[in-house]
C-alpha cells in the first residue's frame, strides 16, 4: 500500500518543521492534522456556534470543504475562502483543542485525514497518526523533547517577536499541557505501537531530519 511516515509527539517538539522538511526531501504529500482541527475551529467560530454544541459542530465538520496547498507555507481554504492567516492564532488553537476532544468529531474527520494517503507517499504530522489514523504505517516516529527544552524554544520564539515572556511559567504550562494531553479520554498522547522514539532535546533540526529520513531510505 501507499507508504506513510507518521510523526507524532507533544507540541513544541519540532514535529511541524521536521515533517515539512521530510515531506519535501522525500517529495511526498504532507498532512498537518492539527490544521484540520484548527480549520474546523475557525468554521465553528465563524458560524457563531457554541463550543459545547456537539450536534452543530459535527454538522459543520461533515459539511466543511477544505483545500490544502503545501507550498513554502501551508495555505488552507475553507469552503473556498483563504483562512491561512487565522490558523496559528491562540484563539484558534484553544478552540481546536476543545473540538478535538469530541470522539464524534474525530470520527467525522478520520476519513478526511486518510484521504491524504496518496502516491508516492505521505508524511502525517499529529498526535494520533501512528496509533489511530494510520496504524498500518510503514514508518512511525514519536518525536519528543524535554519540557525544559520545549519551553526554552518557545521562550526564544516569543522574545524574538518582542513578546515579554517568563521561562519558568512557560515550563509549568508545558508540563501541565503534557499531563492534560496524556490523561485525556479522547486520543490521549501516546507512543504508537512500533514507533521509533526520537528525543530532540540535544539534537539540531538537521540531525532530527536526517534521523527521520534514514528510517525511510
Ligand atoms: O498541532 P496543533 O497545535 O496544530 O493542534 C491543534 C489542536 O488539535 C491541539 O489542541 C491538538 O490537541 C489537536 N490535535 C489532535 N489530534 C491531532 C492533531 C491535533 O487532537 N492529530
Amino acid at each position: 500500500s501507499v507508504p506513510v511516515l507518521t510523526i507524532d509527539g507533544p507540541s513544541g517538539a519540532g514535529k511541524g518543521t521536521v515533517s515539512r522538511a521530510a515531506a519535501k526531501l522525500l517529495q511526498w504529500h504532507y498532512l498537518d492534522s492539527g490544521s484540520i482541527y484548527r480549520s474546523l475551529a475557525i468554521a465553528v467560530l465563524q458560524a457563531g456556534v457554541a463550543l459545547e454544541d456537539l450536534a452543530a459542530i459535527t454538522q459543520i465538520a461533515k459539511a466543511m470543504r477544505l483545500e490544502f496547498d503545501c507550498g513554502e507555507v501551508l495555505t488552507v481554504r475553507l469552503n473556498g475562502v483563504d483562512i491561512t492567516s487565522q490558523l496559528a492564532t491562540e484563539t484558534t488553537g484553544n478552540a481546536a483543542s476543545i473540538v478535538a476532544a469530541y470522539p464524534e468529531v474525530r470520527a467525522v474527520l478520520l476519513q478526511k485525514q486518510k484521504d491524504f494517503r496518496q502516491l508516492p507517499g505521505l508524511v502525517a504530522d499529529g498526535r494520533d497518526m501512528g496509533s489511530v489514523v494510520f496504524p498500518d504505517a510503514q514508518f512511525k516516529v514519536y518525536l519528543t523533547a524535554s519540557a525544559e527544552e520545549r519551553a526554552n524554544r518557545r521562550y526564544k520564539q516569543l522574545i524574538e517577536k518582542g513578546i515579554d515572556a517568563n521561562l519558568l511559567q512557560i515550563t509549568r504550562e508545558i508540563e501541565e499541557r503534557d499531563r492534560r494531553d496524556s490523561e485525556r479520554a479522547t486520543a490521549p498522547l501516546m507512543v504508537p505501537d512500533g514507533a521509533v522514539i526520537i528525543d530532540s532535546s540535544s539534537l539540531s533540526i538537521r540531525q532530527v531530519i536526517d534521523a527521520v529520513i534514514s528510517l525511510v531510505r
